[in-house]
């Protein structure tokens, strides 16, 4: 069958890239293989390398791809400091722990979501319990629902958002809409009702390669927050935890500390008000381990621009093609939106990511 997906660039390019960088490197791999396929038939998988003893006790785990799109920032920066880190030797008792892409099928599709529409920072949650109450999305959930990318039913479902964002503001609506949900499948923020592929997945990475650790600096990758080019390093939990003390020493005013749940707010755009993030699960099934959870968050364009778009991709995978012409249009004006073509912004995000893992480096035989 004829597809017009986008070809550049691709999950299949970024893993290829991963598996050399991290051969030459000496690294060891270990490959968790998702059931589903990519958009040109691709096997997909989320591949662990870990480089130097796999028995250290402290541990640099950088984490690619928990939305989708985003991982082509943060499987970028991976391979290039694979290919850097291949040419010296790793302080005595470190590991650098790679997760390549946990959520292969989001960034194969370039989404943001995975397989089931599921926001993973939304998912990371107790499901034997009772899930957050998100109600006033309810009143919202047309506006994403909508049949139609053009037309009267669309102009309807765009009045109702601007009439909302001009009672409330954009912070407060953005604040109910992205603080997840777990009533609508078909909705955006999606928090699903069980642990994803890629939620389970996480946590076998986690027993298999960092339950030993004593010590572990983890970065979660994302882009499409704060402001162009900018990226911010942030420790996103739910309330204070063991080692927080130690990152805030090692990073001082580099680091910007939000916690997260009801009521909560941030300047940062990142959504305070949700719960379930991927920050929260590693503290909380390695309670040995003294683990400090960080974000690196890229900026890239204004919020309302973001919005419209994924806006625009929801509605391509709820009711249209993703293979044909406008699905095209669709996925490279999202894939721009979380992953600009501009040599500059990619030149600054690696360089300031570079040097947050380079301190850590520094920073982990001191811990
Ligand atoms: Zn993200």
């Amino acid at each position: 069958m004829h597809t017009q997906f986008p070809t550049q660039p691709s999950y299949r390019g970024q893993r290829e890239q991963f598996i050399e960088a991290s051969t030459a490197a000496g690294a060891t791999l270990t490959e968790y293989p998702h059931p589903l396929k990519g958009p040109f038939g691709e096997s997909l998988s989320t591949d662990v390398a870990v480089l130097g003893d796999p028995g250290a006790k402290r541990l640099l785990v950088a984490l690619s791809g928990t939305h989708g799109v985003e991982g082509f920032y943060g499987s970028g920066c991976q391979i290039k400091w694979l290919q850097d880190l291949s040419r010296r030797s790793l302080p005595a008792d470190v590991a650098v722990v790679m997760i390549h892409s946990i959520n292969p099928w989001g960034m194969a599709w370039l989404r943001r979501v995975n397989e089931d529409n599921l926001d993973l920072n939304r998912n990371h949650l107790n499901f034997d319990g009772p899930l957050p109450d998100n109600q006033a999305y309810d009143s919202l959930h047309e506006v994403y629902a909508c049949p139609v990318l053009q037309g009267p039913e669309r102009d309807r479902a765009d009045a109702l958002l601007d009439e909302q964002i001009r009672q409330h503001g954009w912070s407060a609506v953005m604040s109910i809409v992205e603080g997840g949900q777990h009533r609508h499948a078909d909705g955006l923020f999606y928090g699903g009702s069980a642990p994803s592929w890629s939620n389970r997945t996480l946590h076998r990475i986690m027993q298999e390669h960092l339950s030993h650790a004593d010590v572990a600096m983890c970065f979660d990758l994302h882009t499409g927050a704060g402001e162009y080019g900018h990226p911010m390093l942030l420790t996103i939990t739910e309330s204070a935890y063991q080692a927080l003390p130690d990152a805030q020493a090692i990073y001082g005013p580099w680091l910007y500390t939000l916690h997260t749940g009801a009521g909560a707010v941030s300047e940062t755009g990142v959504a305070a008000t949700a719960t379930g993030y991927t920050s929260q699960a590693l503290i909380n099934s390695l309670p040995q381990v003294r683990l400090m959870p960080f974000v690196i968050e890229c900026g890239t364009y204004p919020g309302p621009d973001v919005h419209r778009y994924l806006r625009d991709d929801h509605w391509l995978h709820l009711y249209g093609n993703p293979s044909d012409a406008m699905g095209r249009d669709i996925k490279l004006n999202l894939l721009e939106q979380f992953y600009p073509a501009d040599s500059d912004w990619q030149a600054m995000v690696w360089l300031r990511t570079w040097q947050i893992w380079e301190r850590a480096l520094a920073a982990l035989p001191t811990l």
